[in-house]
């Protein structure tokens, strides 16, 4: 092929995609590719190409889970935790308003607020309605959110109560804006399926073959998997 620059239709991006799929990059390629991206920024004009096509997706409640499952334990340095929480200061977060800190403090400051939450605490006695922990740091959350809901930020019923951790899940997975009655229903029975899974404990099954009981994990495969063919059946006496 002569010299020169060649336009990428998107024929050709396509057929050259296809060549790529499932070819893994040499180590020495990713290290080259990843040196030379090193300091590139994106231009505005991809930015914003990159955004509007993330626009409305929305990763599913169980998804979000996963997610948070695949992080956990995960190590950031210091130094990341301190630029990232300072990239979020005030003005630069992404939920700042102006001035909007101050009256929320006020609010939750007021005796009003603290009557609602002392009410919520007392119905749910004191117990985290997501993982049935008692005592402990309770936070009564507001199932439909605080800033959006002002007229129900005093209704007991829109307060629940949470351990600090179930609180904190539920706002990783769903945000603080636009929280609404259904997300917490899902919250709850997402978690609470996870739960039962933690909760169960493997247990043995013996059976019969052959006359004998034996734990049936100890069976060759063949006779595993006729053991998961196997019916019970009732019988009349
Ligand atoms: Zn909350």
């Amino acid at each position: 092929m002569p010299a020169g620059k060649y336009k990428r239709t998107p024929a050709i991006r396509a057929k050259m995609s296809k060549a790529h799929k499932g070819k893994k990059l040499t180590k020495e390629h990713a290290e080259k590719i990843r040196q030379s991206n090193i300091g590139r920024k994106h231009s505005k004009e991809s930015i914003k190409n990159m955004s509007d096509g993330r626009k409305g997706f929305k990763h599913l409640a169980e998804s979000k889970l996963k997610i948070s499952n695949a992080n956990k334990g995960k190590k950031r340095t210091k130094e990341f935790i301190r630029k990232l929480k300072e990239s979020r200061l005030g003005e630069n977060n992404p939920n700042w308003k102006d001035g909007a800190t101050d009256s929320n403090k006020l609010i939750r400051n007021s005796p009003q607020y603290k009557v609602w939450r002392k009410k919520c605490l007392s119905r749910d006695n004191f117990v985290c309605q997501k993982t049935g922990v008692s005592g402990g740091e309770l936070i009564v959350h507001h199932i439909n959110n605080f800033a959006d809901f002002p007229e129900l930020r005093f209704k007991p019923s829109n307060g629940i109560t949470l351990c600090r951790k179930a609180h904190y899940e539920f706002h990783k997975i769903y945000g603080k804006k636009n929280n609404a009655h259904e997300q917490l229903l899902e919250f709850l029975n997402a978690y609470n399926t996870i739960m039962n899974q933690i909760k169960r404990q493997p247990c043995e099954i013996f059976s019969r073959v052959n006359g004998y009981l034996r734990p049936v994990n100890n069976w060759n495969d063949a006779k595993q998997q006729e053991f998961s063919d196997r019916k019970t059946f009732k019988v009349k006496k």
